[in-house]
């Protein structure tokens, strides 16, 4: 592990609070060490429609809440509210989360793949300083991402200028799972969730 990847040990206490796991299909989680740093979005049709950014760092997924999704348009930038960190099992995680618990709602793995810090900082620095620079190397999104903190847990999502940089509205054009294919409504039918209310989350 080089500098750039280490981070101190962060916590899933918060994550394990707010959640039944007897209730819950989602994972209670552990530690694992892991080489490939993982980056994940999930689609979740909750109370209101979002997008969950996970980044891998500390042997957890510290996690951002993205109400439109990232956006492939550099002059598109996109609020991103910072949540509890996630296991790292939640990475591959798609399916409904029963209705009354936290969350509750269909969740779709809508991109998933590794990244790469930019600079010479660690994790935790860059979180500090309230801007993190990378590289995604996932199925849809590419290139170069930055998060810019603009107060309390409120951040900004956004591309950079490179060549997968593009006006494509790619949450519209890509709307489907990358690990099933499913839309929404099809992982609600599946999975015994809201399959109505799943499907207001899909395009027309
Ligand atoms: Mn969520």
């Amino acid at each position: 592990m080089t500098a750039a990847t280490s981070a101190r040990r962060r916590s899933l206490s918060e994550y394990r609070r707010k959640r039944d796991f007897a209730t819950t299909p989602e994972p209670k989680g552990g530690r694992r060490k892991s080489t490939a740093r993982l980056f994940v979005v999930q689609k979740h049709r909750a109370t209101a429609l979002h997008y969950d950014f996970r980044l891998e760092a500390g042997g957890v997924l510290v996690s951002w809440a993205v109400p439109k999704g990232p956006s492939l348009n550099p002059a598109e930038k996109r609020l991103a509210m910072a949540v509890e960190d996630h296991p790292l099992d939640y990475a591959r995680f798609e399916g409904v989360i029963p209705e009354g618990e936290y969350g509750g709602g269909t969740v779709m793995v809508w991109d998933i793949g590794t990244y790469e810090l930019e600079g010479d900082e660690t994790f935790e620095a860059a979180m500090r300083r309230g801007r993190i620079v990378f590289t995604l190397h996932g199925k849809k999104l590419r290139g170069g991402w930055t998060l810019v903190r603009t107060g309390g847990r409120k951040w900004l999502l956004m591309k950079r200028r490179d060549r997968s940089a593009s006006e494509t509205d790619i949450a519209s054009a890509k709307p489907r799972s990358v690990l099933s294919r499913r839309l929404l409504a099809g992982i609600a039918r599946d999975e015994g969730g809201d399959i109505a209310k799943a499907a207001t989350g899909d395009p027309e």
